[in-house]
């Protein structure tokens, strides 16, 4: 059993995350870290449309952790996702 209330004690690169959903700390965290800009494009972002996506995707291996996720603005997540379906198109292509 993980044991709670060590939380402080970690590093919070390392927090794992769920598949589906972010807890408001780790949105938060990510965020602060980023300045509240867009990893790719350094566009402010804003809260409404604000797109998490692990950097280095887990069917490439990423884990889910907060030190892997990117806050992306909207146009920098639809060229991350395309950028991810094309490497794995390769991938499978060679
Ligand atoms: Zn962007």
């Amino acid at each position: 059993m993980p044991e709670r209330g060590t939380r402080a004690a970690m590093h919070f690169d390392d927090v794992p995350i769920g598949d589906a959903y972010l807890t408001h700390e780790a949105v938060r965290a990510i965020l602060e870290r980023q300045d509240n800009r867009c990893a790719g494009c350094s566009a402010p972002l804003d809260a409404g449309s604000t797109y998490f996506d692990l950097r280095r995707p887990a069917i490439c291996g990423g884990s889910h952790t907060l030190g892997n996720l990117a806050a992306l603005c909207p146009s920098c997540h639809l060229s991350h996702m395309r950028r991810i379906r094309e490497g794995f198109a390769d991938h499978r292509n060679k």
